[in-house]
């Protein structure tokens, strides 16, 4: 049986004051019984501030990124060694915003995801189609391709250590949220194309929805089969619409 796992992108969005808020309003507000694994991912910056403030909790923290290098003369990059040193447990890689307003590709974005895989992260690896690539019936080729750009980077048994989230471009940041059986029958897809390379490591694989994902639709998308968790853009800067979506999971 697969854990659910709500995760929160934060994007460029918080700072010191407006962190400490947040993070204590979901801290207070988890459920001592939790029924889901929880992940916040604030900026870079923030990670040390985030390790602080949850260190004893069970809210896990990641990060939003990583450099495909380990170490070197990259000025601005963030190594997978780094994250790790922050306490991270996971990091984003390959988010529709990076895809395309810093043109990475999905060579790249396997990369990514292999860096944190030796640093002993879990990625969370976002695919997903824009609303023109939906419109002309290519969304099963484009996720499938983002897909196995990293699964084929992948040994057999390292492929449960990676978190696919299937985030439809077009459903990102714009209210328009994909209905639960067209999340679904992506996710069934996904899922079997990880099933071509392990049946037995497809079952185990968490897939996550993103798009608008928030607390009056939260519940409908996470009782489909096949969506494990939800990635959280808008709603997870809401203490509120945060720990509503944890308590549809
Ligand atoms: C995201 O950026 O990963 C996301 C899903 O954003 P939103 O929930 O705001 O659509």
């Amino acid at each position: 049986m697969r854990r659910t796992l709500i995760a929160g992108n934060w994007k460029m969005n918080g700072g010191f004051s407006a962190n400490r808020s947040l993070l204590s309003e979901i801290k207070a507000g988890l459920p001592a019984s939790l029924q889901c694994d929880v992940l916040v991912c604030p900026p870079a910056p923030y990670l040390a501030q985030a390790a602080d403030l949850l260190g004893t909790t069970v809210v896990a923290w990641g990060g939003q990124d990583v450099s495909v290098h380990a170490q070197g003369a990259f000025t601005g990059e963030v190594s997978a060694a780094m994250l790790a040193d922050c306490g991270c447990k996971y990091a984003i890689v390959g988010h529709s915003e990076r895809r395309a307003y810093h043109g990475e590709s999905s060579e790249q974005v396997a990369q990514k995801a292999v860096q944190l895989l030796k640093a002993g992260l879990i990625p969370v690896v976002c695919v997903g189609e824009t609303l023109e690539q939906r419109e002309s019936g290519q969304t099963n080729e484009v996720v499938a391709g983002q897909l196995n750009a990293v699964l084929d980077l992948l040994e057999v048994s390292a492929v449960a250590g990676i978190v696919v989230a299937y985030e439809p471009v077009w459903a990102i940041g714009t209210g328009k949220t994909a209905t639960p059986q067209m999340a679904q029958d992506v996710h069934h897809f996904l899922r079997q194309q990880i099933s071509l390379k392990s049946a037995d490591m497809a079952e185990k694989v968490q897939i996550l929805y993103g798009g608008s994902m928030k607390p009056e639709n939260a519940r409908e998308l996470l009782a489909m089969p096949d969506i494990d968790g939800g990635l959280i853009g808008g709603a997870a800067l809401k203490s509120q619409d945060f720990l509503a979506i944890v308590a549809a999971s």
